[in-house]
């Protein structure tokens, strides 16, 4: 692959070890590597020019429910509180195949890019009418992301107690023998992948005890991350209390659940205890503001989790529960949220983008490759535009969360150009929207 120089950018947040912020600076890019920082770089190569921009390492999105694009601002969900939210949901879910999979996610995956995303994860937990999670893994290689898609189940259906109906449900044996079919499809171990598959059953209330620890047991086997919904709301402690006798964190802790290939959604209400066993094990959290405002959840512990030493990273979460996925903006409610919870020194600007980067890498297990700008790492890098007008007069415009923008004018993965002067490259977004439009159209005349 040839060279590509991002040259003279008006700031460089390199998110590196030491925080370093470089003006003027260029960045070297070769086989999907960055190979040099600084000023005055040449190559033979492309050049980008960024002069006016902030340059910041890709956005890392760490939670989120992909095929729920299609169903945003659903009437009957729109107030409700997290279990009869699901209720309303499932019904129309049933009704999705692999073509709204596909198209579903698309939609997901190039909201995410332009809001400054270059690597997510996806959770897919539901799998009716022939949808696998080849439907979108398939979309994810067409919109150019960096993916890793979880394999998700759920396994109580109504006429066993659980929350979902039996359509939306499966055998354990089924699932467990469909994680290593897509493991063994689709993970790639190497560095620099593109795809990595997680196994993710959707949540404790949802499947048995006993499967939740055969997919312990399956991802140390396969060498692949766990992933899980945990400590949502008041509701889920309460059903956990009920129904386990303890704790959500107790929980995943006697199943095998905690670990650094180990990350949690939400953890809202996790408390000290839970706070320290985290750290201590280096099991991650998704963390999800927006979503939980808007299922009123409440504010997840991030402050104190972050003090602690836990593992944060940002999830747009579905976009049924959201309903953008707009990543950059979750950054920016992040901050908010900690500083509603205490104070306006809570969390500033700068922590929160650190969170969305090089904090949720690391929780996907990337770390050492991804989410910070700096030579050696993967070249996943983010361009903003600082001469809009959401930046006019802006004294500190590295500080992109208090001002804007909110979209990407350019956005590189792998030393790829996914989106140039704010368009895909490759990627027919009209022709996807469109496609969806008349999806949700027939999904509502069905149900
Ligand atoms: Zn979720």
């Amino acid at each position: 692959m040839a060279e590509l120089l991002i040259r003279n950018a008006h700031t460089v947040l390199t998110m590196d070890d030491t925080r370093r912020e470089l003006c003027g600076a260029d960045i070297l890019i070769k086989d999907g590597e960055i190979i040099d920082l600084g000023v005055g770089l040449t190559t033979r190569g492309k050049v980008i020019d960024a002069s006016g921009c902030v340059v910041t390492p890709g956005l890392v999105n760490t939670h989120h429910h992909l095929y729920q694009t299609l169903t945003r601002a659903v009437p009957g969900g729109q107030d409700a509180l997290l279990f009869g939210w699901l209720k309303t949901l499932y019904p129309i879910w049933s009704k999705f195949g692999p073509e709204e999979m596909f198209t579903s996610a698309q939609v997901g995956l190039a909201e995410l890019a332009l809001s400054g995303c270059t690597m997510t994860s996806d959770h897919l937990y539901l799998y009716p009418n022939g949808a696998t999670l080849d439907d979108t893994i398939a979309a994810a290689g067409e919109v150019g992301l960096r993916f890793h898609p979880t394999r998700g189940a759920m396994s109580i259906g109504e006429s066993d107690g659980g929350l979902p109906p039996d359509a939306l449900v499966e055998t354990e044996h089924a699932i467990l023998e469909d994680c290593v079919r897509v493991i063994d499809r689709f993970h790639d171990p190497r560095p620099a992948a593109m795809v990595r598959v997680g196994i993710a059953p959707c949540s404790p209330f949802s499947v048995s005890r006993d499967l939740m620890r055969d997919a312990a047991v399956l991802a140390r086997d396969k060498g692949v991350m766990l992933h899980t919904h945990l400590a949502e709301n008041d509701e889920d402690i309460a059903y956990s209390l009920a129904n386990f006798g303890c704790r959500p964190g107790e929980y995943a802790q006697d199943l095998g659940w905690v670990g650094d290939d180990v990350w949690h959604a939400h953890c809202v209400k996790l408390d000290g205890a839970e706070i320290d066993l985290f750290a201590r094990t280096r099991t991650g959290v998704a963390h999800c503001p927006c979503s939980n405002c808007r299922l009123g959840s409440g504010i997840a512990p991030v402050r104190a989790m972050r003090d602690a030493g836990v593992n944060v990273g940002l999830g747009v979460d579905g976009s049924a529960s959201n309903d953008v996925g707009n990543l950059i903006g979750e950054a920016r409610q992040t901050m908010l949220l900690q500083r509603v919870a205490q104070g306006a020194d809570a969390m500033s600007a700068r922590e929160a983008l650190e969170i969305a980067t090089r904090g949720g890498a690391q929780v996907l297990g990337r770390g050492g490759e991804c989410g910070q700008l700096r030579a050696g790492y993967r070249a996943d890098v983010a361009i903003w535009d600082v001469t809009g007008v959401e930046s006019a007069g802006s004294w500190d415009p590295a500080a992109l969360l208090l001002a804007g923008p909110t979209r990407v004018r350019d956005l590189i993965v792998e030393g790829r150009e996914v989106i140039r002067d704010g368009h895909f490259v490759k990627f027919d977004l009209a022709a996807t929207v469109a496609r969806q439009n008349t999806l949700a159209q027939r999904l509502s005349q069905r149900v």
